[in-house]
């Protein structure tokens, strides 16, 4: 069975960024909390004694060892035939699209790659101060001079190596823990029990964090646990959905437009019913999606005469009726519209957000589709 037909901006594209770059040929993306993150770290930087020029390098230097702790995770990815599609930057590390998901084994070395970047760096950082007779301590740069930029670094990278390490999913340390307990454990299993261990860690830091003064802990704890809780959720919905087919989830009973109807016929469609897209049919066959932002955006520009067939999505996600809901689950999570559902060619339901968490609410309770199944 071939998988979902998703339109190529949609296939599981993660929102929320600004700005982007390539790096080795690898899209980079910078989230919105990343930013925010990194402004205030830099305006609390500023004002100590070091000069301005010192300081840009430092956070050169930091920006720089990042991206190369990601390059690590890439080259070792790439290693195994595996394609990095993109990163992109959170405030507590990146998250790496890539183009099928990795083994256990793989999992280790890829996890392993980057914080080992981080020491090497740190390595690197510590001779560069040692050849140049600055001492590196930890006293030493609590008050960062123009001199310890090398020992700052080295600190740096030190810190990066050990937070990335933390057996707390999703980090690096997190995702080792995984694999290794997936080795005695069904996978989903594994993923539960780490996510937790990372809930588990964030709040601990916050806590450390809050009571000893250190803000900047409690600001990655909280990172931490959005990260380990959306893994979690995601993993218990792999768990309620595999082995399940589109069919049991999908809505039957729903409305079709033609290519003659206009923008206002479709508005006092949507008004009366709860019905949110609708499939374009011409002839029996599909031929576009109107979903509710389309149909808002025609009647701005448009105006309420305009015909669905101007203003209609070409591009649409199709599923078949015995599609694996468990595959399905992260199209749809990036999904701004519903699915179309296919049997024979034919539109036979939809696959829609609402639907789907109604369902999975059920499954939680004990439903079970199989039973519910139109024959
Ligand atoms: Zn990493």
């Amino acid at each position: 069975m071939t998988g979902p037909t998703i339109p190529a901006d949609q296939n599981r594209r993660i929102s929320g960024t600004m700005f982007s770059f390539q790096v080795f040929g690898i899209p980079i993306r910078l989230h919105v909390t990343f930013l925010l993150v990194a402004a205030v770290l830099l305006l609390s930087g500023l004002g100590e004694e070091r000069s301005s020029v010192v300081y840009v390098l430092y956070v050169a230097g930091l920006f720089a060892s990042l991206l190369l702790h990601e390059m690590g995770h890439v080259l070792v990815t790439r290693n195994f035939g595996v394609r990095t599609l993109e990163i992109v930057m959170f405030p507590i590390g990146g998250v790496a699209r890539l183009d099928r998901r990795l083994q256990p084994a793989e999992e280790i070395a890829v996890a392993t790659a980057g914080p080992l970047v981080n020491m090497f760096l740190a390595g690197a950082c510590w001779v560069l101060a040692t050849v140049n007779n600055h001492i590196v301590s930890l006293a030493g740069i609590s008050n960062s001079t123009n001199d310890n930029l090398g020992a700052q670094l080295f600190f740096a990278n030190l810190g990066m190596a050990a937070f990335n390490l933390l057996p707390a999913f999703p980090m690096d340390g997190g995702r080792i823990l995984r694999s290794i307990l997936s080795r005695f454990r069904h996978a989903d299993d594994a993923t539960r029990i780490a996510t937790w261990v990372g809930r588990m860690t964030a709040i601990s830091m916050a806590l450390y964090g809050l009571f000893s003064g250190h803000y900047l802990l409690v600001i990655a704890s909280f990172f931490l646990y959005l990260g380990a809780a959306q893994e979690a959720a995601a993993a218990l919905g792999r768990v309620l959905t595999s082995g399940i087919p589109v069919r049991a989830a999908m809505v039957t009973e729903f409305h079709t437009l033609s290519h003659n109807h206009t923008v206002r016929e479709a508005i006092q469609m949507s008004l009366s019913s709860s019905q949110q897209d609708f499939p374009v049919m011409h002839g029996g066959e599909i031929s576009g999606l109107l979903s509710r932002g389309s149909l808002m955006r025609a009647l701005a520009a448009e105006g309420p005469d305009a015909y669905v067939v101007g203003v209609m999505d070409r591009d649409f996600i199709s599923l078949t009726v015995d599609h694996d809901l468990s595959t399905v689950l992260p199209v749809m999570a990036r999904a701004s519209h519903c699915a179309l559902v296919l049997q024979d060619h034919k539109l036979v339901g939809l696959l829609t957000a609402d639907n789907l968490s109604h369902f999975l609410a059920l499954r939680r309770f004990g439903l079970d589709p199989e039973e519910h199944l139109p024959a």
